[in-house]
C-alpha cells in the first residue's frame, strides 16, 4: 500500500492542461493547446481568437498580457475589416542550427554569492554580479545567432523609416533587354598563411578592416587607433598577401597597390605614425597614379622592397618589446629585416566569388582560368559574354 505521509500543509503543484471537453470544435494540438496563428491569434473559427496559457502551454503572465494585446489588435482589426496581418511583424523564428564553426567551448563564469553567515537579516543581493572583465568575457560566449528580438528599437532611430519589420522575401521577375553582372570578389582569407598572424594578433587587420576604421561610420568614428584604443605610432602595410604568389593566387589583385598607398597617405595624415609599405613592385598604372605614389613617397613613408616571411610578437631586442615585428628580406639591401609596428595592414588577395561557377552556369558564360568569367576577348570585346545580352563589369571579370 502507499504510504501515508502526515503534513502541516499540502501545495498541489499537479501540472496544468486544457480540458479536453470545451471548445470541441476548435482545432487543437497534441497536447489540447487550442492552435492558432502566431502573428494574428486567430484560431480556425473566423472572429475567435486565442491566447495565454491555453494556446503556449504554461507560460509566464508577461506571455499572456502580450497575447491578450496581440489578440486586442486582432479583434479591431477584424471589427473595421481591415487586414490582420499586413505591417505587423511575423512572430520571431526558432533558431534551429545555430553555425558552431570556429566557435571554442568555454565554460560559464562562476557568480560569486554573497557568504552564508551575511545573508540572514539582510537585503543584500545574493549573487553578487560579475565584475566589468568577467562580464566582458560572459558576453563573449554569445553565439551571435543574430535573430531578431522585435524590440523595435531599430525603428525608433532610423530617421528616414527605412525599416520594415513586415517585409518578406519575395521573387520578382523583371523583363530586361540586358543584364550586366557586376557581382564583384571575395577577399582572400590571410588566416590561411598562418606566419602572418592575422586572427592571432589583435592590431594585424586585412585592407577591408582598416578601411571601416578610417571611415566616419564606421566603429571608431574614423579615428585610427589600435584595439587598445592607442594611435598606432608605427604601421606596416604588406602588398600581395595572396596575390602573385604560387601557393595561393598567381595572378595581381590590381587594386592593392593603389589602396596601400591611399592608407599610408591617410595615417601620414591624420597620426604621427612612421609608415613602412612592404612591396614586391608598385604597379600604380592608372591615370595619375604615379603621381600620387611620388605624392606619398614624399610625405615621408618607408618603401621597403622585398616580401614579408612572418609577422610575430617575439621580441629579440629591447625596440620590439611590446611591437608586432614585421620580419621580411629588403631585396635593395640583399638582407633580412626586423621592423617593429604598432599595425600591421594586409592588403588581401581579391578572388572569385565563392558561388562563382553557379552564377555563370545560370547565365551560361565561361570562367577563366583563375575562376572569374570569362569575357569574349580580352581587348576588343572585354565586357561581352558568349551569351547575348549577358555583360560582365567591374571586379567580377
Ligand atoms: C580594401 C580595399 C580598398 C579599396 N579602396 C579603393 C579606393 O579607395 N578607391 C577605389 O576606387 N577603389 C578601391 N578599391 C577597389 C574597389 O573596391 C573595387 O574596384 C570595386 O568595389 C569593385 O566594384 P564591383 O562592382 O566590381 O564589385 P563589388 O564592390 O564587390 O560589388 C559587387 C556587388 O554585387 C553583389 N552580388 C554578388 N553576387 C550577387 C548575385 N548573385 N546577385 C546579386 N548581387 C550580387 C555583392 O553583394 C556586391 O554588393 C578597394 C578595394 C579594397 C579591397
Ligand atoms: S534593434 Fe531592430 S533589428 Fe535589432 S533586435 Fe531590435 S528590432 Fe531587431
Ligand atoms: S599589392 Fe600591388 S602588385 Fe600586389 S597584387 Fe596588389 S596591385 Fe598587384
Amino acid at each position: 500500500p502507499a504510504p501515508t505521509i502526515e503534513a502541516a500543509t499540502i501545495i498541489v503543484a499537479t501540472g496544468q492542461r486544457p480540458s479536453e471537453v470545451v471548445f470541441k470544435e476548435i482545432e487543437k494540438g497534441p497536447i489540447q493547446t487550442i492552435k492558432v496563428d502566431p502573428t494574428t491569434l486567430h484560431t480556425n473559427i473566423e472572429g475567435v481568437f486565442a491566447g495565454g496559457d491555453v494556446v503556449s502551454g504554461p507560460a509566464d503572465v508577461i506571455a499572456v498580457i502580450t497575447a491578450g494585446k496581440q489578440a486586442a489588435i486582432s479583434i479591431d482589426r477584424y471589427l473595421r475589416g481591415v487586414d490582420l496581418k499586413e505591417g505587423r511583424p511575423e512572430v520571431q523564428e526558432e533558431v534551429k542550427d545555430v553555425p558552431k564553426e570556429g566557435i571554442v567551448r568555454k565554460e560559464r563564469a562562476v557568480m560569486p554569492t554573497l557568504e552564508l553567515g551575511k545573508r540572514a537579516g539582510s537585503f543584500a543581493e545574493v549573487e553578487q554580479g560579475f565584475d566589468q572583465k568577467t562580464a566582458i568575457e560572459e558576453a563573449k560566449r554569445c553565439l551571435n545567432c543574430g535573430v531578431c528580438s522585435e524590440c523595435l528599437e531599430c525603428l525608433k532611430v532610423c530617421e528616414p523609416g527605412a525599416i520594415n519589420h513586415g517585409m518578406k522575401d519575395e521573387f520578382v521577375e523583371v523583363e530586361v533587354g540586358s543584364i550586366i553582372l557586376a557581382t564583384g570578389y571575395d577577399q582572400f582569407d590571410p588566416s590561411v598563411i598562418t606566419q602572418y598572424g592575422y586572427k592571432k594578433y589583435d592590431n594585424v587587420l586585412t585592407g577591408l578592416e582598416f578601411e571601416r576604421i578610417t571611415c566616419a561610420g564606421g566603429p571608431t568614428q574614423g579615428r585610427i587607433q589600435l584595439k587598445d584604443g592607442r594611435e598606432p605610432e608605427s604601421v606596416a602595410i604588406v602588398h600581395c598577401v595572396g596575390s602573385r604568389d604560387k601557393n595561393y593566387h598567381e595572378y595581381c589583385s590590381r587594386v592593392c597597390c593603389m589602396y596601400g598607398l591611399k592608407y599610408a597617405e591617410l595615417i601620414k595624415e591624420f597620426t604621427k605614425a612612421e609608415v613602412y609599405e612592404f612591396y614586391i613592385d608598385m604597379r600604380c598604372f592608372g591615370e595619375a597614379f604615379e603621381e600620387f605614389y611620388q605624392h606619398v613617397s614624399e610625405m615621408g613613408v618607408n618603401f621597403i622592397r622585398g616580401k614579408v616571411a612572418k609577422i610575430t610578437d617575439q621580441a629579440i631586442s629591447k625596440e620590439e618589446r611590446g611591437k608586432l615585428v614585421v620580419v621580411a628580406e629588403d631585396t635593395l639591401l640583399g638582407r633580412m629585416i626586423h621592423v617593429p609596428v604598432d599595425m600591421v595592414i594586409l592588403c588581401a588577395a581579391l578572388q572569385a566569388r565563392s558561388d562563382t561557377a553557379e552564377v555563370a552556369s545560370r547565365f551560361t558564360i565561361g570562367q577563366r582560368a583563375d575562376s572569374f568569367f570569362l569575357e569574349t576577348h580580352p581587348k576588343l570585346a572585354p565586357v561581352n559574354t558568349p551569351t547575348d545580352g549577358v555583360f560582365i563589369a567591374g571586379c567580377c571579370a
